[in-house]
């Protein structure tokens, strides 16, 4: 059955009050952290629907599923945000469409997605991805190369550092998943005591949002407590319509 309308306002309302009363506890402002609605999967529909009960910040993990949402809201004033893995065959596209990039993670895709982002755009806002699990499956900067990437970002004209961002391993272990959250922070850090002027620390699913609050996420990036569960495979519909 498809949710309707409502069940995306109140999957909203949800986990905002979730997000405050967390952020309450932990002694934090709920107003320090950015909720990112993370919607793959969902069609332009049910985005809607969300920016309606007032969510304006969309995370992408796919580019040619988000092209086809950004045409579809373009009348909407909505901040996209790219989430997935990037190939640098996509790094124009990706310039072009978003206003973020969180998942920066080598010298290459950086240097490309400055070179392709348009003058008459603010600069990319950047956070590098940063490998807290040590998973070799997983995509991200080994947190030791993290000073050495957000140097060459901090160089590139088109680009600006905002800070980190992780997806630590889906665990039931609260310590080790604590841990990562932590390593991330360190890194976050790291970065502020060498100058740079950083200010988001990208952190906490659906899953983990309590623990990523109280770690210090600014940024996280919530989907199936606002959308519901998602359909896989993505559907065809939304995949064909971005084709060129
Ligand atoms: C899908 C996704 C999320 C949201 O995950 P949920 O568990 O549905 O909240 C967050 N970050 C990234 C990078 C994702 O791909």
């Amino acid at each position: 059955m498809e949710p309707n309308t409502s069940t995306v306002a109140a999957g909203l309302k949800k986990v905002r009050a979730h997000i405050t009363e967390i952020a309450g506890k932990a002694g934090r402002q709920a107003g320090e952290i950015t909720l990112l609605a993370a919607s793959k999967t969902n069609p332009a529909e049910r985005l809607r629907e969300a920016f309606v009960a007032g969510q304006t910040v969309f995370g992408e993990n796919y580019l040619q599923e988000a092209l086809v949402k950004i045409d579809a809201l373009k009348d909407l004033p909505i901040e996209w945000h790219f989430i997935g893995p990037i190939q640098s065959n996509k790094t124009r596209r990706i310039a072009e469409n978003f206003a973020w990039v969180h998942s920066v993670d080598r010298k290459k895709i950086a240097e490309r997605l400055s070179k392709d982002r348009p003058e008459a755009l603010p600069p990319l806002q950047i956070c590098l991805q940063v490998n807290v699990s040590g998973e070799d499956s997983k995509s991200g900067v080994a947190p030791e190369e993290v000073a050495d990437l957000a140097a060459h970002v901090a160089e590139l004209p088109r680009l600006r550092l905002r800070g980190v961002m992780a997806i630590p391993e889906l665990t039931k272990f609260t310590a080790l998943q604590r841990s990562q959250f932590r390593m991330l922070k360190e890194a976050y850090d790291q970065l502020k005591q060498s100058g740079y002027d950083v200010d988001t620390i990208s952190m906490g699913m659906s899953e983990d949002l309590e623990l990523a609050i109280q770690e210090g996420a600014t940024m996280v990036r919530i989907g199936t407590a606002i959308f519901g569960p998602r359909r896989y495979p993505i559907p065809e519909e939304l995949v064909r319509q971005a084709q060129p």
